[in-house]
């Protein structure tokens, strides 16, 4: 097999296959299991089928958080906005007409589940034969409505969960997804690197070859989105916010089989000289910082048992609610007493004049 054949294409989706029957418990022998799958894998892309390892599938730059650093650049987007679910779908359609399998597909926003047509989507994908499985891409900070939920607990489904310290609602989110029997996990102590602006760097062509070539998301997260497949969900973004034009794509309506091939085999990215992701040289900072500045603590939230926590929110949440009553209660006590001591002011007052009307009658007679 070529070599680039191997390293960009069968590599990437025995890695996906593994990871995926782990989590999945899939088979009590991992390496019986992957031997078989290797085999099978070999002789499909042999036989000149076009098995492709990830795709990302962007629904837009609406997020809730702001976060300065981010990869995809969803700060910088004054009026973000939810991608029309037509065009993804037509796109998933034109793009899935010209390949034979696509083992992982990863959902990221923005914040996904803010999508109002996440549940749509969902049902696509998981309908669609030639995808081994999905994974969605979340902060943690919204729990997705009912007829989402229902789509989750497909055994396709996964939920990959970015813990950034908000750990009341990441755990009601995950106490949610257990509720329903949804795959689901969750990275505390995450670090990002820090990928600098997006002015041009400058380097030189075998600099971004290297770059591009030990990126792992320009092997995994190849991003569709407006008709176009990018080399990652930064180029993306970068294209459509109009910071840079001359970035490499292909277009799914139009391309061929082979050119999408070509395009997953190729060696270098332009858009490597708008980000300092996969350098030498990589500067890691804390993750989530957001543009006002505020900073999230980390949670440990996957150290703590995930029922034991649930139960201790819920506890804290009642306590609150008691205070706040006993607030009210207290509020409204004092505004009793004080008309009660308003009364008595007055009914003194009354009784102090009829006893000195008394007097008066009395001095009368
Ligand atoms: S190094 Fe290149 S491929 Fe990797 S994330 Fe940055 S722009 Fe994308």
């Amino acid at each position: 097999m070529d070599e680039m054949l191997r390293k960009r294409i069968l590599e990437p989706c025995l890695e996906l296959i593994r990871k995926d029957a782990i989590l999945r418990n899939k088979t009590e022998d991992i390496e019986a299991f992957m031997h078989k799958r290797e085999e099978e894998l070999v002789s499909e892309i042999n036989s000149g089928k076009l098995i492709i390892p990830r795709i990302t599938i962007t629904t837009g730059p609406r997020c809730t958080l702001q976060c300065k650093d981010c990869i995809q650049l969803m700060a910088e987007y004054e009026e973000p906005y939810d991608l029309d679910i037509q065009e993804i779908t037509a796109d998933i359609q034109a793009l899935f007409s010209k390949i034979d399998k696509c083992i992982g597909v990863s959902l990221v926003g923005g914040e996904t589940f803010v999508y109002p047509y996440l549940d749509m989507l969902l049902e696509i994908l998981i309908w669609n034969d030639k995808i081994t499985y999905i994974e969605m891409v979340t902060n943690g900070t919204r729990i997705p409505e009912e007829k989402v939920l229902r789509q989750l607990q497909n055994p396709k489904v996964a939920v990959n969960i970015s813990d950034y310290g908000n750990i009341v609602l990441l755990s009601k989110l995950v106490t949610k997804l257990d509720e329903y029997g949804i795959i689901s996990y969750c990275f505390s102590d995450e670090t990002w690197i820090d990928v600098g602006g997006y002015t041009a760097r400058g380097r030189s062509e075998s600099e971004l070859s290297d770059i591009y070539l030990s990126c792992g998301n320009a092997k995994m997260c190849k991003t569709l989105m407006k008709g176009k497949l990018f080399d990652c969900a930064r180029a993306a973004y970068l294209y459509d916010l109009d910071y840079v034009r001359n970035i490499s794509y292909i277009n799914v309506r139009e391309a061929n089989p082979e050119e999408i091939l070509e395009y997953f085999l190729k060696t270098t990215s332009g858009a490597c000289d708008y980000c300092d992701y996969s350098i030498p040289q990589k500067k890691y900072i804390a993750p989530a910082k957001q543009k006002n500045g505020r900073e999230f603590k980390k949670s440990n939230y996957t150290i703590i048992a995930r029922n034991d926590y649930a139960a201790l929110v819920e506890a804290k949440e009642w306590w609150q609610a008691q205070c706040s009553n006993m607030q009210e209660q207290n509020i409204e006590l004092k505004d009793w007493i004080r008309q009660l001591e308003e009364a008595k002011e007055y009914f003194l007052g009354q009784i102090a004049h009829l006893q000195n009307e008394n007097q008066r009658l009395k001095g009368e007679l």
